[in-house]
């Protein structure tokens, strides 16, 4: 599918895996929609980007209906990445990962509210905005990506929250895919293994958690780097053949 004279929008944009998927849209010459809570690093990556920051919580559906609206206003909005998302390595660095310390009902609620309801409200907004697009010479009006994790196979410690999340986003590619067909777009799943980003927090006892993570890893023995996972974000919204997929990319890490 062909980027150029469109616009896209990266949820989580302004940091990660969204930062790189947005400059490799960009790239490929999609005007891109940095949508992220942070605002100075988004508008500091829209401006290298010539792209447009917009100020985004994805639980909120207006602040969503907006970043898709200055998204249509600008080109026919043809791809979407959904990359927001809180970890769970902030919360169980130093703790013991317990359902009690790591799983209070209200952080429960907070990790599903953003990780997965606000995928799926950006999903559903942007689809309908999507179907108004021409259709390409497969009929494509658009392509979503939306980010999982391999939490949501393997899931650890302390991760029952962010584990439902991601295995929610797994669950609804297919059915979502199937539902979006009929209006010509595609969305696939992106389960990015262990990736070397601010989600872990920063400083000494971060690049030390890292450094250990790193050696879980199949091979290569290391993180994933951002433009690594973007890549095949990338490939998943310009491939026309590429639909309803759960796409792991992780170095072939299995977890115990
Ligand atoms: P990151 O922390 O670098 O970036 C996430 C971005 O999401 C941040 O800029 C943050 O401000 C934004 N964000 C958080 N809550 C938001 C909200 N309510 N509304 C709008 N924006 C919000 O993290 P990352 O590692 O790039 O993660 C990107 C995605 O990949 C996430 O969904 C994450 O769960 C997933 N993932 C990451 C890893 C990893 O090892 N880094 C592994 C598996 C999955």
């Amino acid at each position: 599918m062909e980027l150029t004279g469109s616009s896209a929008i990266v949820t989580g944009g302004a940091s990660g895996i969204g930062a790189a998927a947005a400059r490799q849209l960009a790239a490929q010459g999609a005007t891109v929609i940095v949508a992220d809570l942070q605002a100075d690093k988004g508008e500091a990556l829209a401006a290298q980007i010539s792209g447009v920051f917009a100020q985004v919580d994805v639980t909120s559906t207006e602040q969503i209906a907006a970043a898709v609206k200055a998204a249509t206003e600008i080109a026919p909005l043809r791809a979407v990445v959904n990359s927001a998302g809180i970890g769970w390595a902030q919360r169980t660095i130093g703790r013991d990962g317990t359902l009690e310390s790591a799983h209070s009902l209200e952080a429960f609620t907070k990790v599903i509210q953003i990780n997965l309801i606000g995928t799926f409200d950006m999903v559903r907004q942007a689809a309908t905005a999507m179907s108004q697009n021409d259709p390409d010479e497969d009929g494509c009006r658009g392509a979503i990506v939306n980010l999982a994790s391999v939490a949501a196979f393997d899931g650890q410690i302390g991760q029952a929250s962010y584990s439902a999340s991601k295995g929610g986003i797994v669950g609804m590619t297919l059915p979502v895919a199937r539902d979006l067909a009929a209006a010509g777009i595609r969305l696939n799943t992106v389960a990015p293994g262990l990736i070397d980003t601010p989600i872990y927090g920063e400083g000494e006892q971060a690049e030390a958690f890292k450094a250990k993570l790193g050696e879980s890893v199949l091979f290569p023995k290391r993180l994933g780097r951002p433009d690594e996972l973007a890549s095949m974000v990338v490939e998943c919204i310009t491939n026309p053949y590429l639909n309803a997929e759960v796409i792991r990319v992780d170095g072939g890490i299995r977890m115990p």
